[in-house]
């Protein structure tokens, strides 16, 4: 379908009669020209087709005149003035004017007043945290730093122990037999499900399908006080119904064989200990049965006696115990001084003046 030409109409603000066709440059009841305020409209019912009429773009306004003239014309009908120095016509005229860019962060009370907001408060409160969270740190370190101190011992002490093992039976299952299983009996059980098709279920189903079409028609202004009619296909849809046969698959459960069977493993079962405040350790003495085995030793060295520390200047005693390896433990006796670095419950350093 080709595009027509249908007119478009307009009201006169000064005597206010309405539904002036578009092609009309002066009111026929006031003689007042058409004004830049116009804005083309169509009227409702049936369309007033122009036929031969061409439409060579928007209506202008002289600028030195104020005269209308029409598009294809670039000099003023009234005063011959250049349609080049002209810049006002439908279309430009209709561009919505640049909104003011107000840029107003200030928001208002319920009593009127401005909410002046200030930011100031924010960059305190941070400096707050901040230096809240120094001396965090400040503290911190400075009770976890190293202390040199004075230990004198009084007691010294050792402590061996060997962790030791049980041969056990367990009753287990699998789906294999493992090397030192001694099988008890089988069971056939149920390992895993497949899916075996069933049978076939008939379904309906839809679908949209396109059933003819219609025409819709849209208007565009021309600028000139006529409209051009576009005619545009839209297709329509219908909703189809089909069936279709789906498969319905059932579980069916796989069988295997499932062995039980008893294995020998060995678990944690006990730890021996012994411990003694002499320099002479020795390891628990092991008394075996054919089920038991040994699963690994280990030693531990501690001295317990009065730590002095200066706190806040003053000279402070408390009793203290500390784990400590075995050439410390060898190098010390009972009744020495030693000066030592403590840092969280710690000797890191120690030496006999
Ligand atoms: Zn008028
Ligand atoms: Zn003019």
């Amino acid at each position: 379908m080709s595009d027509k030409i249908v007119m478009g109409y307009w009201d006169c603000p000064s005597c206010g009669s309405t539904g002036i066709p578009g092609t009309t440059y002066d009111c026929p009841n006031c003689g007042r020209q058409r004004g830049k305020e116009t804005k083309f409209y169509m009227k409702s019912g049936p369309v007033e087709y122009v036929p031969g009429h061409k439409v060579a773009g928007a209506d202008w306004y002289c600028d030195y005149c104020g005269a209308l003239n029409s598009a294809g014309r670039t000099t003023c009908e009234n005063c011959g003035s250049p349609k080049s120095e002209s810049k006002d016509d439908y279309f430009s005229l209709q561009k919505p004017k640049e909104p003011k860019i107000e840029t107003q962060n200030t928001n208002f009370k319920s009593d009127g007043t401005p909410n002046v907001k200030n930011s100031a408060p924010n960059i305190r409160t941070f400096g707050i945290i901040a230096i809240i969270i120094l001396m965090i740190i400040l503290i911190n370190s400075f009770f976890s730093r190293p202390k040199d101190c004075t230990f004198k011992v009084q007691s010294m002490s050792w402590e061996n122990s060997i962790s030791i093992e049980e041969n056990k039976t367990f009753r287990e299952s699998d789906w294999y037999l493992p090397s030192g299983g001694r099988l008890a009996y089988t069971n056939s059980e149920i390992r895993s499900y497949e899916s075996v098709l069933d049978h076939y279920e008939t379904v309906t189903k839809s679908r949209q399908v396109q059933d003819g079409g219609h025409y819709e028609t849209s208007y565009s202004d021309n600028g000139d006080g006529t409209f051009t009619e576009h005619s545009n296909f839209v297709p329509d849809y219908t909703t189809e119904y089909y069936t279709e046969e789906e498969p319905v698959y059932r579980q069916e459960p796989v069988y295997d064989t499932k062995y039980y069977y008893d294995i020998d493993k060995w678990v944690d079962e006990r730890t021996e200990k012994v411990s003694g405040n002499d320099k002479n350790p020795y390891w628990p003495k092991l008394s075996l049965t054919e089920k038991e085995r040994e699963a690994g030793r280990s030693s531990s060295y501690s001295m317990s006696g009065e730590l002095t520390y200066k706190s806040f200047g003053k000279d402070k005693t408390k009793t203290e115990k500390y784990t400590i390896d075995e050439s410390m433990w060898r190098e010390i006796n009972t009744g020495q001084t030693l000066n030592v670095t403590i840092k969280d419950g710690k000797i890191i350093e120690w030496h006999i003046d």
